[in-house]
């Protein structure tokens, strides 16, 4: 039963991979800065509350852009950060801190308040079986790359103090500001209103905020300007140029972060580091609710625990994000997770299926064309552009494909799950073994009693045992060959 445990022929950067650059709008072929390696940043939560599905959106799509390059025997270097100092709400810079709101509410400290949530965003992305990154920073521990970083803009003559308030970047400065997002910056000039925070520009935004004089924040930090916290940006330039170097290949994140966030994490770099400070920007479109973009500002919503809690295999809820393209929004209802989840599961029952025909006949010769071609198409599909549903049109395609045998079909799954995380082969075994677990004698003793009343044609009887029998973990189906019990 254990599935053919051959490893893929190398196929080292041999499929073209193409992606969706925002910068030049156009799809371009990847180069890597350095050959076989890829330099990968991508924007990571905000620590205050628990992530929702949408965000696990996000942590999905850039494990499939990992894991699309390892395919293609890449070495991946990836930075994800953690926000776990305050932003204030808006992207203007002014309005409440996510984390100090959030230690209000539960009436904790901030850092007790992003351990917390630091560790159960964790548990999900173990749970959706995405490959935790090669550098995990926390905003908090490098304040101090933060603080250089400012001063070197400062050096350069890109900021100025606004007092009492702190230190902003003038974007006025920085010719190609708003270059990522098209935006016209004359235009946003001419139509803003001159606020009262002191700016200069619309469009400046803060390096360093000093903390309120009549507040005591828990976080704050000494600085060369005074006591206060980092802005909102300026923690993703600084930890990926620490641990990415000056210049690196992918930088991907949401779209809400093009004309602001990214914008800006672009306007602090390049005076920097020169240009372009990175070669390839990814963005996703949402998750999306009835209401709109799933966020936590929409009151309930759904999260990875919920989603066990219900029943679902987590897996369903991956292949129900990867059977759409990350360039398209994606509308979640459960109605949607069901459909995904029947779907999921036809798959695993199929692969159930063929490691079934194979038995322990685990080390079969495999028919090496027919890998290299599935192996081709599939892996050629999620390296353009990341077409991941084309992908799984290719796995049905392959299931019903009747000239591949079954060890070559389960090397090609065992493929398809480092390639797409979706774990068809464990489903698949951990069906097999609750199919051949040993029926304990109580529950045999329900299953013949159930078959009694069947007979006496008392169906509410009937009915009556069969709820017992799934209370116990244990599921009773009447096919043609007689009533099977299988472990749920
Ligand atoms: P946040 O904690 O809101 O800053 O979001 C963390 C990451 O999740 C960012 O890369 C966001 O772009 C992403 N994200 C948030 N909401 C959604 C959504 N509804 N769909 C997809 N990605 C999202
Ligand atoms: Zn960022």
């Amino acid at each position: 039963m254990t599935p053919a445990n051959h490893q893929s022929p190398a196929t080292n950067h041999q499929t073209p991979i193409r992606l969706y650059n925002t910068m030049s709008r156009k799809l371009e072929e990847f180069v890597p800065l350095i050959p076989g390696h890829v330099g990968f940043y991508s924007c990571g939560p905000t620590v205050y509350w628990y992530q929702h599905l949408g965000n696990m959106r996000a942590a999905v799509h850039f494990d499939i852009i990992k894991r699309m390059f390892m395919a293609n025997g890449y070495e991946v270097n990836h930075v994800m950060n953690i926000t776990d100092v305050g932003h204030l709400t808006s992207d203007a810079d002014t309005g409440e801190d996510k984390m100090e709101k959030g230690a209000k509410r539960e009436n904790k400290s901030v850092w007790e308040i992003a351990q917390t949530y630091m560790d159960a965003f964790l548990r999900d992305t173990d749970t959706l079986n995405i490959i935790r990154p090669t550098h995990l920073t926390r905003a908090t521990d490098h304040i101090k790359q933060q603080i250089e970083l400012i001063q070197k803009l400062e050096a350069l003559g890109y900021t100025y103090e606004i007092p009492g308030e702190g230190i902003y970047y003038d974007t006025s400065k920085f010719s190609s500001y708003g270059n990522l997002g098209g935006q016209d910056i004359s235009k946003l000039k001419a139509g803003a209103r001159i606020d009262d925070t002191g700016k200069k520009n619309p469009t400046d935004f803060a390096l360093w905020k000093f903390s309120p004089k009549d507040e005591k924040r828990q976080m704050e930090w000494d600085s060369p300007w005074g006591v206060g916290f980092p802005g909102w940006h300026i923690e993703c330039s600084a930890m990926s140029m620490e641990y990415l170097g000056p210049h690196f290949d992918v930088h991907a994140g949401g779209q809400e972060h093009i004309k602001v966030h990214h914008t800006n994490e672009i306007a602090q770099s390049e005076p920097i580091v020169g240009k372009p400070w990175v070669n390839y920007w990814i963005h996703h479109e949402w998750l999306m609710s009835k209401e709109g973009k799933m966020s936590k500002s929409e009151g309930e919503v759904a999260t990875v625990p919920d989603l066990v809690r219900r029943g679902y295999d987590p897996m369903a809820f991956r292949y129900l994000l990867l059977t759409g393209h990350y360039k398209s929004p994606i509308e979640f209802s459960w109605a949607a997770l069901d459909a995904a989840a029947a779907g999921y599961k036809n798959i695993v029952r199929k692969v159930a299926g063929i490691i079934e025909t194979v038995g322990a006949n685990n080390h079969l010769p495999l028919q090496d064309i027919v890998f290299a071609e599935w192996h081709g198409k599939i892996l050629g599909a999620v390296s353009d552009n990341l077409k991941t549903a084309t992908a799984l049109v290719y796995v049905q395609e392959l299931l019903a494909d009747d000239g591949a045998d079954a060890a070559t079909k389960i090397a090609l799954f065992e493929f398809i799950d480092r390639l797409l995380g979706l774990q068809f082969t464990d489903r698949a075994q951990k069906l097999l073994a609750a199919e051949n677990a040993p029926v304990p004698d109580e529950i045999q003793k329900l299953a013949d009693d159930r078959n009694a009343a069947k007979a006496a044609k008392d169906w509410a009887r009937a009915d009556e045992i069969r709820a017992q029998i799934d209370a116990a973990g244990w599921a009773v189906m009447d096919g043609k060959d007689g009533v099977k019990i299988t472990k749920k």
